[in-house]
C-alpha cells in the first residue's frame, strides 16, 4: 500500500487528538497498537479497528503493534492466533517487529501488581462472587467495603505470592484495586486485577496459575511498549479510569507522556452480527459451514466471498470514525465491493439457469473462435476467446414466448436481440417438456451482425449473454442472500430465530471456457449477472456470488 499523506485523509477527533499531542510536543511520534483477543476469528468490526490502528500510525509514519490480549486461556486457541495474523496481513497491514502477547509480559504485569500491594493500593480478597456482587451496590446504591480491604501490606503480599504459587483453588480468591466502592462508576468500585486459573496457556503452558483481567493488562501492555494512543471502543468509557488509575499508581508510567485511551464506536453492521460469541455460535451450531462461511461478516468470509482488501479499506474510510453508536447500511459495503470490483474484475459469461437455443441457418459442425474484451473501459486487459456455434446456452430468464411489452428487451418469438459479442439472433419456435419447461429454443442468425447494427437499419434493442455449447464448463453456483431477516439480529440473544432460511441457493450450469482456471478468491464480473469468485474450499468449478451488478435489495 502506498503511505499517504496525512493532509488528505479526512479529519477525525483522534486525528485532532493526535495532531495536538504532536504539536503540543507531548508526544513527536505516534505508536498504536491491535489488540485482539485470540478466542474467534476477526470480523468486519475488526477490519474498523484494524484500518484505524495501522492506518492511523501508517499515515504519521509511527508505527501499530499486533498484541494478542491473552488474558484468558479457557477461551483461546492457537488457530485463532494464526487465523487473525494472516486476515490483519490480507488487509494490507504489517505490524512492527514481532507480534506480541500479553502473555510475554506476566512477569513485568506480575511485578507491578506488587508494587500496587506495596502500596497499599491492592488487596487479596476472599470474597465468594456473590457476596462481591452484594456488596458491589448499584447505580443508586453505595457498595461496601469488602472485610479484606484493611489487609496489611506484607499479609496482602505473602497472599498474593500463595495465590501465584498455586496455593488456592480457582475461584477461592481474587486481587483487587483499593480504590472507592462508592464511586459512581461501578467499575471502579474496587475491581478484580488478577484471577486463579489452573488452565494451560497457548503461550505460556503451565508457568502460571494467576491470570490479569483485562484492565489490568491493557494499560500495562500499552504502557511497555510505548503506544502513545490506545484506541478502544466506547463500550470501555468509563473503564478509562481504571486505565489511569493503574498508570498513574505506577511509578514508572505516572509521566505526561503516557499511553491514553480514546473510544470510538464499534461498527454494527445490518443483517449481520459482530458479536464473536454469538459468530462462534453459528458456526458451532452448523448455520453456517465454518468461521469462513461467504455469509459470515468475518474478514476470512468476505475473503471467500470475493471481497478484496482495497474494498474493506475503502468502507472502512466510507464509514468514518466517530463517537456516536450506530448500524452501519450494508449497502455501503456492497458498493465498496462493486466500485472496485466495476473497475478491476475481468469479464466473461455464465449461464446460470441455461436453456439450449439452436442457430438453425448455423452450419451443423462449424465451432467459430471469437475475441472478447477482457474489461469493455480497459483495453489495456486485453482480450479472451470465446465461442460461437450452432448449438449454445442462454439463459431461461431471457426468454419469453410472448414479449409482454415494449420496454422487453430480451428473446421472445420473432423478436431480434444481440448475442453479447456476436451476433443477432430472432427466435423461431421452441420445445418443452411435459411439465411446460421450455427446454430447447430456435432462432436464426444474421451472419452479417458481429461486431456491427444490421446494414438495413434496424434497431436491435436488448443484448443477452450465453455460453457455446460444447466447449461450455459444468460450473456450480452459489448464490447468496442475507443470513438473517431481521436488519437487527443482534436484539435477539437466540440468533437462530432471525436465521434466513434460504440464504443460499445452489444452481448449476455453464461457464466459458477461460474460466477453466479460474483463480480462486478472485471475483470476475460474470456479463449480466453479477460478481462471482471460485470458491478456495471447493473440488472443480464452483463460483461464490459477490454481489450483484447494481443494488437490488432496495426494490
Ligand atoms: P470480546 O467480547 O471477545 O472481547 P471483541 O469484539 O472486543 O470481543 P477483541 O478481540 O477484544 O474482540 O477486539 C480487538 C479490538 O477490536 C478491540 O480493540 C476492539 O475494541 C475492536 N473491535 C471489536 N469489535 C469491534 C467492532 N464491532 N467495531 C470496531 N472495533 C471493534
Ligand atoms: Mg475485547
Amino acid at each position: 500500500m502506498n503511505s499517504q499523506n496525512t493532509q488528505e485523509k479526512p479529519a477525525n477527533f483522534i486525528r485532532n487528538i493526535i495532531n495536538k499531542d504532536l504539536s503540543s510536543g507531548k508526544h513527536n511520534s505516534v505508536i498504536t497498537r491491535f489488540p485482539p483477543e485470540p478466542n474467534g476469528y476477526l470480523h468486519i468490526g475488526h477490519a474498523k479497528s484494524i484500518c484505524l490502528n495501522f492506518g492511523t500510525a501508517r499515515d504519521y509514519k509511527g508505527f501499530c503493534n499486533l498484541r494478542f490480549d491473552d488474558t484468558n486461556p479457557a477461551k483461546e486457541d492457537i488457530e485463532y492466533v494464526n487465523s487473525i495474523k494472516k486476515d490483519i496481513e490480507w488487509l494490507g497491514f504489517n505490524w512492527d517487529g514481532e507480534v506480541k502477547f500479553s502473555s510475554s509480559y506476566f512477569d513485568i504485569f506480575y511485578q507491578y501488581a506488587e508494587e500496587l500491594i506495596s502500596k497499599g493500593l491492592s488487596y487479596v480478597c476472599f470474597l465468594s462472587s456473590h457476596e462481591t456482587r452484594e456488596h458491589r451496590g448499584n447505580l443508586k446504591e453505595p457498595g461496601k467495603n469488602s472485610p479484606y480491604r484493611d489487609t496489611s501490606i506484607e499479609a496482602n503480599l505473602t497472599l498474593f505470592r500463595k495465590m501465584k504459587a498455586g496455593g488456592f483453588k480457582e475461584g477461592e480468591c481474587v486481587l483487587r484495586a483499593k480504590i472507592d466502592m462508592s464511586s459512581s462508576f461501578m467499575c471502579m468500585r474496587d475491581p478484580t486485577l488478577y484471577r486463579i486459573r489452573f488452565e494451560t496457556h497457548h503461550q505460556t503452558n503451565d508457568a502460571w496459575c494467576i491470570y490479569p483481567m483485562y484492565d489490568f493488562a491493557h494499560c500495562l501492555g500499552d504502557a511497555v511498549e510505548g503506544v502513545t494512543h490506545s484506541l478502544c471502543t466506547l463500550e470501555f468509557q468509563d473503564n478509562r479510569r481504571i486505565y489511569d488509575w493503574i498508570l498513574e499508581n505506577l511509578d514508572d508510567f505516572n509521566l505526561p507522556n503516557r499511553p491514553h485511551q480514546y473510544e470510538f464506536s464499534r461498527l454494527n453492521l445490518e443483517y449481520a452480527t459482530t458479536s464473536k460469541r454469538k459468530l462462534k455460535i453459528l458456526v458451532d451450531k452448523n448455520h453456517v459451514s465454518g468461521w469462513n462461511d461467504p455469509r459470515m461478516p468475518t474478514i476470512s468470509g468476505l475473503r471467500r466471498r470475493g471481497y478484496t482488501p482495497d474494498s474493506i479499506r475503502e468502507f472502512c474510510e466510507r464509514i468514518g470514525v466517530s463517537k456516536v453508536n450506530s448500524i452501519s447500511d450494508i449497502s455501503i459495503l456492497e458498493s465498496s465491493i462493486r466500485d472496485d470490483l466495476n473497475n478491476s474484475a475481468p469479464r466473461s459469461m455464465a449461464v446460470i439457469n441455461p436453456i439450449k437455443l439452436v442457430i438453425e441457418n448455423y452450419p451443423n459442425d462449424k465451432i467459430e473462435p471469437l475475441k472478447a474484451p477482457v474489461h469493455p473501459q480497459n483495453e489495456a486487459m486485453g482480450t479472451r476467446e470465446i465461442f460461437f456455434s450452432r448449438e449454445i446456452y442462454i439463459d431461461k430468464d431471457d426468454f419469453l414466448e410472448v414479449a409482454p411489452n415494449n420496454k422487453y428487451k430480451r428473446l421472445a418469438i420473432n423478436k431480434e436481440v444481440r448475442l453479447r459479442n456476436s451476433y443477432v439472433v430472432k427466435a423461431s419456435h421452441f420445445d418443452s417438456d411435459n411439465d411446460g419447461n421450455i427446454k430447447t429454443v430456435y432462432c436464426t442468425y444474421d451472419p452479417d451482425t458481429l461486431g456491427k447494427n444490421p446494414a438495413d437499419g434496424r434497431k436491435i434493442k436488448g443484448v443477452i449473454h450465453f455460453v457455446e455449447s460444447s466447449r461450455a464448463i459444468n460450473a456450480e453456483f452459489r448464490i447468496y442472500d442475507r443470513l438473517f431477516l431481521d436488519s437487527n439480529p443482534a436484539k435477539f440473544d437466540d440468533l437462530s430465530i432471525s436465521i434466513n432460511p434460504n440464504s443460499l441457493e445452489i444452481k448449476n450450469g455453464f461457464v466459458e471456457p477461460s474460466l477453466a482456471n479460474a483463480e480462486v478468491e478472485t471475483a470476475y464480473q460474470f456479463e449480466r449477472e453479477g460478481y462471482f469468485c471460485r470458491d478456495s474450499e471447493s473440488e472443480g468449478l464452483v463460483f461464490n456470488k459477490t454481489v450483484g451488478l447494481r443494488d437490488t435489495w432496495n426494490q
